[in-house]
């Protein structure tokens, strides 16, 4: 018997490979399967007559062959299918390529439906390359209706997919809906096993839309409960509180290169505060990329540090941990503050035996947490056999969720029994109103301002034909010293480390535009070590070209850089373009962020468009969502909320609504609904792992 569990490979036509295949996009049960929801849809849901046919149409047709054929082009080298399609009222020639094996299949006679688009070539009209199906019980899966469209990796075919998802999908019926009736009825949702199927295979839009209200209902109602439950376990907590120590504070502040600005002030001043006390503090510090959030959580690590207390900074990626090391190790240069790097590689320190650079496995098992006072890492920290000694701070970069579960692991880790204070920074701009119903458990700093000095960065989109000019332009910029980024897409998402279009990149550039310039490459595939060497290359300024996947997406700070060169930028939301144009314009250096696409779409270029009118994330994360065609359904990710994937920051009426229902549930007594107390669990682990 199939059931939710069942592993993919025991599925009819699923063996070994495409079972591995499937395991790339995380496919590994039945269950896995049906919660892979597609991105977009074909609207082929209007049969049309060949007859009413128009060169440009996006069309679904239905009629019988007449002819069938396979010919041999020796100068195109490939084999050509040619069909005629006759519907009654007219006749379509038909083409494929190098697909011989169709004429196996299709025979004169057939009944057959074709999606696709139709040409116009000198013989007259055409369809290259349509989707086909034989029509045999009258129901069709590629052809006709809305036609769902998956990300996929290489090797499995969007008909296979379908197919597969097909013959499972009664099983949506063994899913359980853990949200309670009573809201499903006050909120006129669709029950959540209905909402699985119809997301798959809507009969029309509307049916799309309500599968998909009822999706992303569960998103926005899932943040928020987490949220206000870890409110309510912290008001039973306590925290070690940490004394303000204004002198020593004024003292670091005027020893540094630069003066705060009024936000940064104004920030740092409402964590010392709330620091300064046995409640714990949950808050989250926003400001823009570049704003300097840095500074001000070092300042309160620097009071934990003066309290004699350990603070631990956590952040996405080993790059990034790796340069907040060396920040920090800057920061505090003359104030012998023990600071620690942990990643899943690497254990530093800058004391007693001067700095230790050991990946060995004695160093990793012996790594004294115990002295440290500031310990840096990836969600190492989190996962390994680490054990602090008096954790009073926890700081996470770039990450919005890090709740009482994280912060319950870390306490196992210490030895006193005290929640540690936690501050999240985050470069998602979002007004605090949003921020407050999204995330009920945290309190809010806002730098809303940026250092003095800084300049907009000029931002293009650039055709094809300028790219020479920009090549040239590149290389004027790296003769008067500066530092550029190339920043290249995944190519297909089973690629997950991005490393195909990095090399590919590297190569022309290093070999053919610019021989006679130090070229890096960063891509996931890299030994942290390597990575960590070409960053200090780049740094040293030995390096004048990065070409990267996405890794430098956040935080990454070097001043000297001036262009960021984006190659296709249309596979990127806007967001996420901004967080990468944030890497430059650091310094007093004019900057430039140039967007390269293949796309000739109008509708493209005009979204990219928006990159050089507005210059903050959240305008354009709501531009990007405008941007949505009405068949898509997943946007590109809205960078910082990992956990809304088909609801989007501005579904107002929705977020209101899920807000509302829960002080309902919450009144009522959360322990009345099992199914949810059980989902919860299973979400906060799911994040807890991340
Ligand atoms: P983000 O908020 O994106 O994390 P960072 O903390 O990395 O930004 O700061 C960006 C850069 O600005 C760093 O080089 C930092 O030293 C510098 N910086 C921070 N605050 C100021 C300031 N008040 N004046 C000038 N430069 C500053
Ligand atoms: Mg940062």
């Amino acid at each position: 018997m199939i059931s939710l569990d069942t592993n993919i490979e025991r599925i009819n036509r699923v063996g070994k490979t495409t079972a591995k295949k499937l395991a790339k996009i995380d496919v590994r049960t039945v269950n896995d399967l049906l919660l892979y929801f597609p991105y977009r849809y074909d609207d082929f849901s209007q049969i049309k007559t060949i007859k009413s046919l128009k060169a440009g149409d996006q069309a679904n047709i239905v009629g019988e062959i007449e002819l069938i054929q396979n010919k041999r082009s020796f100068r195109r080298r490939m084999y050509i299918t040619e069909a005629l399609i006759n519907d009654d009222t007219g006749e379509i020639k038909v083409v494929w390529f190098n697909q011989p094996f169709l004429t196996k299949n299709l025979k004169i006679g057939d009944k057959i439906s074709l999606a696709g688009k139709v040409d116009n070539d000198y013989t007259g009209l055409s369809m290259n390359s349509p989707v086909y199906e034989k029509v045999t019980s009258g129901a069709t899966t590629h052809t006709q209706g809305i036609i769902p469209d998956y990300h996929l990796t290489s090797n499995i075919t969007q008909k296979q997919i379908r197919f597969l998802i097909k013959q499972i999908i009664t099983l949506a019926d063994a899913v359980p809906d853990w949200l309670p009736t009573e809201t499903i009825k006050r909120q006129r949702l669709l029950k959540l096993n209905e909402a699985i199927k119809k997301i798959h295979f809507p009969k029309s839009w509307q049916e799309m839309e309500e599968a998909k209200k009822r999706l992303a209902f569960n998103e926005l109602f899932l943040v928020q409960l987490r949220s206000q439950l870890v409110k309510s376990e912290l008001e039973k907590a306590s925290a070690p509180k940490i004394i303000f120590k204004e002198k020593e504070t004024k003292e670091f502040v005027a020893s540094l290169p630069f003066s705060l600005t009024p936000a940064q002030k104004k920030s740092a001043w409402e964590i010392l505060q709330d620091i300064d006390s046995n409640k714990p503090m949950s808050r989250l510090l926003e400001g823009d990329v570049g704003s300097g959030k840095t500074i001000v959580a070092a300042l309160a690590m620097f009071n934990v540090f003066l309290n004699g207390k350990q603070s631990a900074l956590m952040a996405p990626t080993e790059i990034l941990a790796m340069q907040h090391y060396e920040t920090l190790c800057k920061f505090f240069k003359n104030h012998n503050v023990k600071i620690g790097l942990v990643t899943g590689n690497n254990r530093t320190m800058n004391y007693e035996s001067g700095i230790i650079n050991d990946a060995s496995k004695k160093t990793k098992s012996t790594f004294i947490t115990q002295k440290l006072d500031i310990i840096i890492g990836t969600h190492a920290l989190i996962q390994e056999n680490i054990k602090f000694n008096d954790l009073a701070l926890a700081i996470v970069d770039e990450q919005h969720r890090f709740g009482v579960e994280q912060r319950k692991t870390l306490i196992k880790k210490s030895n006193k029994n005290i929640v540690p204070h936690l501050l999240s920074l985050t470069a998602t701009p979002i007004p605090r109103t949003l921020a407050l119903a999204l995330y009920g458990d945290l309190d809010l700093s806002i730098i809303n301002q940026m250092p003095a000095g800084r300049k907009k960065i000029l931002t293009k989109v650039v055709p094809e034909e300028k790219r020479t000019a920009a090549y040239e332009f590149i290389r004027q910029q790296v003769k008067d010293g500066r530092q550029i980024f190339v920043i290249c897409p995944l190519i297909d998402i089973s690629d997950k480390l991005g490393f195909k279009s990095v090399k590919e990149e590297y190569e022309k550039l290093n070999k053919i535009i610019f021989p006679e310039l130090a070229i890096g490459m960063l891509h996931g595939k890299l030994k942290p070590q390597e990575k960590n060497e070409i960053m200090q290359k780049f740094k040293a300024n030995e390096i004048k070209i990065i070409v990267s996947t996405s890794v430098v997406e956040v935080g990454v700070d070097i001043p000297n850089a001036t262009i960021m060169m984006i190659e296709g930028a249309d596979r990127f939301g806007l967001a996420q373009l901004h967080q990468f144009r944030g890497r430059v314009g650091r310094g007093e250096y004019q900057s430039y962020c140039f967007l390269f696409t293949d796309s000739k779409s109008d509708r493209t270029i005009q979204r990219l468009n928006a990159m050089g009118k507005y210059h903050d994330g959240f305008t354009l994360s709501k531009i990007d969502l405008k941007f949505r065609g009405p068949g898509e359904l997943y946007g590109i990710s809205q960078s910082g909320f990992p956990e809304l994937k088909i609801a989007s920051l501005f579904d107002y009426e929705l977020i209101k609504d899920a807000h509302e229902e829960i002080s309902v549930l919450l009144q009522n007594g959360i322990n009345n609904y099992p199914e949810l107390l059980a989902k919860i669990k299973e979400n906060i682990e799911i994040f807890h792992l991340e």
